[in-house]
């Protein structure tokens, strides 16, 4: 069966139509776009500034970074970092590096130096490109780099970080025939390296292929009705806005204005400039629209705006209703995905699907899902709850075949540097474990019930509890200690901390905090604290989190 349950191997087979890929395996995901050439529209316009790039400009501009950054010595397989707020250049970089078979790697430039560090010693770029801002936090690298602004960097910052150019110059030049070195790039190719923790541990770097990306662009060239004008609110170093922005509007032609980070007012403004017909938003916002709707429509003409796209946390079908009460001729659609399946997941792309309020949609073309019993690893049939496992073109490869079988090198992708957490996290039939409790009904429809992961999610940022474990149990004060999520309606959930002290010591939950909080991204502070004298493990001393979180709750509550 191609389409809906089949009982015998217990698999949900998507219902919506198959899309082809590429025939050609030696396609990048640069090129493959560009062949939606979208002739005299704007891509991108800057909400900030005004300042727009017609697509021709922008195949132009990708034409000269990628010879820029060829003559620099970047060649396939390097990895280039970008660490930036949104800005119309940061698609520019992302096809650029691609362009050239280079891996695009993102980072939060709200992340502190301790942060970057880190995944930089992870991911090993050989350049970065980055903002006049984020600059002073690269002391220490040698590393080249791109400013993607023209503000100065201070005087004393200039001396220890080596600045070779800026993005605008790499524009200036004019791109030449041929890229003097680019390497033939194959589609199973690792093209992007974004970062995730995945169902356990710490944060880990996902390895998309080109062919991961062109799968993402056949779902959105393949939508219904492309938009006309949307607004980017969302990061573009995550895969929500990475996917969408950098990557899917391209095929669809649609005029995206880009705000360099979220700003309520910036947005409304930009829905009524610019006719926006579609915004994404993550369920936080959403509530904060709700909540003040009857000013809002009273300070904005948010006539243009048809349709909200949801997705990066669970969205409540009450939040959902109560948006619709005050903004009756929007329609909400939910999107349901993960780094690991490249932006792509189960999603509402149709307008009928998208009033199935508790679903997350059905799952998009090629998908194929099952639900798995967490305790005893067996697949369950329609309406029953357990573990969604997905497979299909846009899941994040753990071998390149293409290698494998003309007897190369066997290049392990899935996640960089963690063939352990690979394993465990795809099968060896490229199942994905997605670490969510869902049940898919006899329609097709996915429901999110509940994450079983240990991820926490912060307005729709990661937060992932052993990083946070990590850092606590440094403290000199500190002898155990475990991070679990407390829900919240206006944030999603925020990271609380179970800690033991060590004898004799008396630390406070304020000093808890600070030593937390001057490490890590603010979204990622811990916000409530409770000293206990144990942690509760199971005999192979794995945390017992469900325990916790029940704890958790009833002192929340309190
Ligand atoms: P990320 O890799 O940061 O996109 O996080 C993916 C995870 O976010 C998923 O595995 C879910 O736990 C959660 N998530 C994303 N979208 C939704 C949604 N619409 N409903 C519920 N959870 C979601």
């Amino acid at each position: 069966p191609r389409s809906g349950f089949c009982s015998s191997n217990s698999t949900f087979y998507s219902k919506r139509t198959p899309f082809p890929l590429p025939s050609n395996l030696s396609l990048d995901i640069t090129t493959f776009l560009s062949s939606y050439p979208h002739h005299g529209k704007t891509a991108f316009v800057e909400a900030s500034s005004g300042r727009q790039i017609s697509f021709a400009e922008l195949w132009r501009a990708v034409d000269s970074v990628s010879t820029c950054l060829s003559d620099l010595g970047i060649r396939k397989g390097n990895v280039v970092l970008i660490i930036a707020p949104n800005s119309i250049f940061f698609p520019v970089v992302c096809l650029s590096v691609m362009h050239l078979g280079a891996i695009i790697t993102t980072s939060n430039p709200m992340n502190t130096p301790r942060e970057i560090s880190s995944q930089m010693a992870d991911s090993k770029p050989v350049l970065v490109f980055t903002t006049s801002q984020v600059v002073p936090k690269l002391v220490g690298s040698s590393l080249p780099i791109v400013l993607l602004d023209d503000q100065h960097v201070t005087s004393e910052v200039t001396g220890q970080v080596k600045i070779v150019t800026t993005i605008e110059e790499m524009i200036r030049k004019e791109p030449t025939d041929r890229i003097r070195a680019r390497d033939r790039v194959y589609q199973d190719d690792a093209a992007s390296l974004l970062y995730s923790s995945g169902t356990t541990g710490a944060s880990k770097g996902v390895l998309s292929s080109h062919r991961n990306l062109m799968a993402l662009v056949q779902a959105f060239s393949n939508m219904a009705t492309p938009e006309e004008a949307e607004i980017c609110t969302v990061p573009l170093f995550h895969i929500y806005g990475f996917g969408a922005f950098a990557i899917g509007k391209l095929a669809t032609g649609t005029k995206v204005v880009i705000l360099s980070k979220f700003d309520m007012t910036e947005m409304l403004s930009a829905i009524e400039k610019y006719r926006a017909t579609c915004v994404p938003l993550v369920p936080p916002i959403l509530l904060a629209l709700v909540k003040d709707a009857d000013e809002i429509r009273k300070k904005y003409d948010l006539s243009s705006l048809q349709t909200i796209v949801c997705g990066g946390a669970p969205l409540s079908k009450d939040l959902i209703n109560r948006f619709l009460e005050k903004f009756p001729t929007v329609d909400i659609r939910q999107g349901y995905a993960l780094t690991e399946t490249t932006g792509f997941g189960a999603s509402m792309l149709t307008p009928e699907e998208c009033r199935n309020y508790d679903s997350v949609g059905m799952l998009s073309p090629s998908l194929e899902a099952k639900i798995v019993d967490p305790a005893t690893g067996n697949a369950l049939k329609i309406n029953q709850r357990g573990e969604l496992w997905l497979r299909g073109p846009s899941i994040m490869k753990a071998f390149q075949f293409r290698l494998l079988l003309i007897g190369g090198a066997a290049a392990v992708l899935g996640y960089l540097n963690n063939a352990e957490a690979t394993a465990a996290t795809i099968d060896s039939e490229g199942w994905l474990k997605t670490g969510d409790l869902c049940y898919i009904d006899d329609d097709g429809y996915v429901y999110v019930v509940d994450r079983l992961k240990e991820l926490i999610k912060y307005k729709g940022f990661q937060v992932p509890p052993a990083e946070l474990e990590a850092l606590l149990i440094s403290h000199p004060q500190i002898s155990d200690a475990a991070v679990i999520p407390i829900p919240d309606d206006e944030v999603g959930q925020y990271p609380m901390a179970y800690v033991v002290r060590k004898n004799g010591c008396n630390i406070s939950e304020s000093e808890v905090m600070d030593f937390i909080s001057k490490q890590v991204a603010a979204y990622k502070r811990i916000r409530k604290v409770a000293f206990v004298s144990s942690i509760p493990k199971n005999p192979s001393g794995k945390i017992l989190r469900r325990q916790l979180m029940r704890l958790g709750l009833a002192i929340s509550r309190i």
